[in-house]
């Protein structure tokens, strides 16, 4: 493996240069509407400099921060989910012509894209979304044209979030695979190392010295702070059993007395796929048009199925939720849906803590 490089915060500006020089439209963290979300940009001066943001249970807040850094929190509400698998899109037309109906494929635009600041339970993340979207008998289209291209520019967590679980789950915070740069912030600038030759490539068009071994072993002690500052921890990375074996349990019902069926968990979750679609008829009868959205286990009309509601509590809801994501879903994918990264905790409005209802279940 090549050594690792370092890369000053004052040179930071010839990262962004380089991936636009090869082609890339490059989407970075960005401070929006008291939040720190991605947006394209072609600027290294607007990355959140000099600021954190603390998580708890049912808040998320961005403070001033002690460091001129800008990679000194943890995760913003997104993940890479919607950089892929679009919120909301198009994805056929149907119209009348002469012949009768024809189906027209709504393209989604292949563009180079380079994301920098991706944490490691967000790399994870993708791999599942990857499989769910890609690696079965229907490949998606849509989320296809968007992954082709995109590189992706990992950071390392050095500043962990009181919600943040990864170490637990064994995601993080450090970016083992899966990534083309992966860098860790120290008080000055980044250590940096390629992870595929589309990585390397870039690395060698900036043309940076090998880092200093005290700029490693600063890297990597910010990284062990990062796994063990976390104070939040799944109980156990194999629960299925357990958990089916509790359908019944008195704890579904506790939840669901605070649950609102709001489905924030769901949104922020950066493995969650569910959607729903929808016909769009043309006002002049000769066609529609057919969308997908987010959707989630939370509503109502999402456990609708030939005139039955399945799932009319909100108890049977929030088992839905939990089972799938730390049960079956070792069925469907052979590991847990939880990545660790603590979304949904900071972004549940009554601070619902999968970690805590998990463990209460299984006592
Ligand atoms: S369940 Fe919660 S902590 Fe786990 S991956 Fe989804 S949002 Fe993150
Ligand atoms: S657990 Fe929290 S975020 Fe999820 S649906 Fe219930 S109230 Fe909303």
């Amino acid at each position: 493996m090549p050594p690792p490089r370092f890369l000053p915060h004052a040179s930071l500006q010839r990262l962004f240069d380089v991936l636009s020089g090869h082609g890339y439209s490059v989407v970075a963290p960005q401070l929006r509407n008291g939040s720190i979300v991605y947006a394209e940009t072609q600027n290294a001066g607007d990355l959140p400099w000099g600021v954190s943001l603390i998580q708890e249970a049912g808040s998320s807040r961005i403070v001033k921060g002690e460091l001129a850094q800008c990679f000194a929190w943890a995760n913003g509400p997104q993940a890479l989910k919607p950089l892929l698998f679009a919120p909301r899109e198009a994805l056929w037309r149907i119209s009348r012509g002469e012949g009768g109906f024809a189906v027209e494929v709504v393209e989604t635009p292949r563009r180079p894209q380079a994301v920098i600041g991706v944490r490691a339970c967000d790399l994870a993340a993708l791999s599942i979304q990857d499989r769910h979207f890609l690696h079965g008998p229907y490949p998606d289209p849509h989320y296809g044209a968007r992954r082709e291209g995109m590189l992706l520019i990992a950071v390392n967590c050095t500043h962990p979030a009181s919600t943040c679980f990864c170490a637990s789950t064994g995601d993080g915070p450090e970016a083992k695979a899966d990534f083309d740069l992966a860098m860790t912030e120290i008080e000055d600038g980044f250590v940096i190392r390629d992870g595929s030759p589309s990585g390397a490539q870039i690395l060698d068009a900036l043309a940076l010295p090998e880092a200093l071994a005290v700029q490693i072993d600063a890297a990597n002690a910010g990284i062990r702070h990062a796994a063990s500052g976390q104070t939040r921890a799944i109980p156990g990375r194999k629960l299925r059993d357990a958990l089916m074996a509790r359908l019944d349990h008195p704890r579904w019902q506790e939840v669901a007395e605070r649950c609102l069926a709001c489905g924030n968990c769901t949104m922020v979750c950066p493995t969650c796929f569910c959607h729903a679609e929808t016909e769009e008829p043309r006002l002049d009868g000769n066609g529609s048009l057919h969308s997908r959205e987010w959707d989630s286990c939370f509503g109502e009309r999402h456990g609708h199925i030939h005139g039955k509601q399945l799932r009319p509590e909100i108890r049977q809801r929030y088992r839905q939720w939990l089972t799938h994501k730390l049960a079956t879903w070792h069925d469907q994918f052979g590991r847990s849906g939880c990545v660790g990264c603590g979304r949904c905790i900071a972004w549940c409005p009554v601070g619902i803590d999968i970690t805590e209802e998990a463990a209460a279940l299984l006592k």
